[in-house]
């Protein structure tokens, strides 16, 4: 009997089988943590249709406290935010209790992935909790987070185990290719058809700061809560908002544009009219280092009025 096939498109696979044969007394134990804002990834998962049902099926919440009952069960362990240090709430007890018992960590959204916008008083996670631990991390960032990745990567747990990962424990199932090799600018990026200003409707958003060229995520493939719309497709540029060096980008901010040779932009008029820039800094800054030189040494040789006087 078919129960019916869950709407996202990585679920499906194999998923539809398992839904029909699944026995909720194999159920795998999960524990979820959240911290400080984690609010942020949580809402689009719960607006992924499929997600009760899955979650539901295959897996069952231990609750919070790490009891050596539920420490036995080797559950998944997500956490998602930030986590106070504050010694009465003992938080960081708690954490580490979980994590020794665990049997996979997922870090779920930025501040859990890669520590950003944690508060004074928050747990460095990397350092102070999961520090020379050997279990397996997966980090799923974004801001959100992709409800999809963290249903991927459980239904990858379920069925394969653990999903390969790239240099920053990201699963490259999501994260490995670059969302400017699949976005439907990447012509105009090409022909250097450029657009200029917001609100302009077709082309790309390369010189309003489009971070697709350096950004490893899916969104122009699979976009984003079931729908056809993702940042690039209403006109916003990439971020990079999953991307470890977010938000700052080595001082470029969000919304900085990449030097061409940081996006690989073979367009011919823009790399000229860089170059052009930079041979303009080049001179001027040339022009001023001979000005100071002549203004200093001519310093030696000037009659102070003053003095005459
Ligand atoms: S720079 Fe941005 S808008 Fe242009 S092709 Fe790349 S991802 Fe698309
Ligand atoms: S397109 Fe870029 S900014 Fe938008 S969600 Fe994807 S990675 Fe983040």
């Amino acid at each position: 009997m078919r129960t019916g096939a869950l709407s996202l498109p990585l679920l499906s696979v194999g998923l539809e089988e398992l839904l029909a044969q699944g026995d909720p007394t194999q159920a795998e134990p999960l524990v979820w943590l959240k911290g400080h804002h984690s609010g942020i990834h949580s809402a689009p998962l719960f607006s992924a249709s499929g997600y009760p049902a899955f979650m539901s099926r295959f897996f069952r919440s231990l609750g919070n406290e790490p009891t050596s009952e539920a420490l036995a069960g080797h559950p998944i362990l997500i956490l998602e935010g930030s986590f106070s240090d504050d010694a009465l709430l003992k938080v960081h007890q708690t954490l580490n209790s979980w994590v020794s018992g665990a049997r996979v960590v997922i870090l779920l959204g930025n501040e859990a992935a890669y520590g950003n916008d944690r508060p004074e008083g928050y747990l460095d996670l990397e350092a102070e909790i999961l520090g020379d631990n050997p279990l397996p991390i997966i980090r799923i960032p974004g801001l959100p987070a992709q409800p999809r990745h963290l249903l991927g990567v459980l239904n990858h747990l379920l069925l394969y185990g653990l999903p390969d990962m790239d240099e920053f424990r990201r699963p490259t199932l999501f994260f490995e290719n670059l969302i400017c090799d699949r976005c439907a600018y990447r012509g105009a990026f090409e022909s250097g058809d450029f657009v200029k200003h917001f609100g302009q409707k077709e082309g790309c958003l390369y010189l309003l700061g489009c971070k697709g060229p350096v950004t490893r995520n899916d969104c122009a493939t699979h976009h984003w809560n079931g729908s056809n719309t993702w940042c690039v497709g209403v006109g916003s540029p990439c971020t990079g908002c999953s991307e470890p060096l977010f938000p700052t980008h080595h001082g470029l901010g969000m919304y900085g544009q990449l030097s061409h040779r940081a996006a690989g932009v073979r367009t011919g008029w823009i790399r000229h009219s860089e170059s052009l820039a930079y041979t303009a800094l080049g001179v001027t800054a040339v022009g001023l280092a001979i000005h100071g030189f002549t203004k200093h040494s001519l310093g030696q040789y000037q009659v102070d009025d003053s003095e005459e006087s």
